[in-house]
């Protein structure tokens, strides 16, 4: 039986084989009171999202097996994982690949470089938690 735990921290999943990004992004997150699960496979990514459940997912597109937007696809075709909101990160900039990636069927994307701030609002949205500080 699960416990009922009155504020439950937020959960986020970040796909991103960069080591220096995903550290970045690991410490932004605990920063806005995040729990932070880290993996730098597209394919690593759909079992630990079945497992986990995390409450949003951040996927690069750029992965060393397969990418970010055919992680997405598999994501969203698995009625356990489909639910998971997914903001895709990404370097590319031209509105041809922005189409691509928003077909894909995930929620949001964001093109690096980011602020803090634009990662913080978008995963408030996604989540559905509101700001406390
Ligand atoms: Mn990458």
């Amino acid at each position: 039986m699960s416990q009922l735990v009155p504020s439950r921290q937020r959960k986020v999943l970040v796909v991103e084989d960069n080591e220096l990004n995903c550290k970045l992004l690991e410490v932004r997150l605990e920063i806005h009171g995040y729990e932070a699960v880290t993996t730098s496979e597209g394919a690593a990514a759909l079992d630990i999202a079945r497992e986990q459940q995390p409450d949003l997912i951040l996927m690069d597109i750029q992965l060393p097996d397969i990418s970010g937007i055919e992680a997405i696809r598999r994501l969203k075709a698995d009625e356990q994982t489909r639910a998971i909101p997914i903001i895709a990160v990404t370097a590319f900039a031209m509105s041809y690949e922005k189409a691509v990636i928003l077909a894909s069927g995930c929620e949001a994307y964001l093109t690096k470089p980011f602020s803090g701030e634009e990662l913080a609002e978008l995963m408030e949205r996604y989540t559905g938690r509101h700001a406390t500080s």
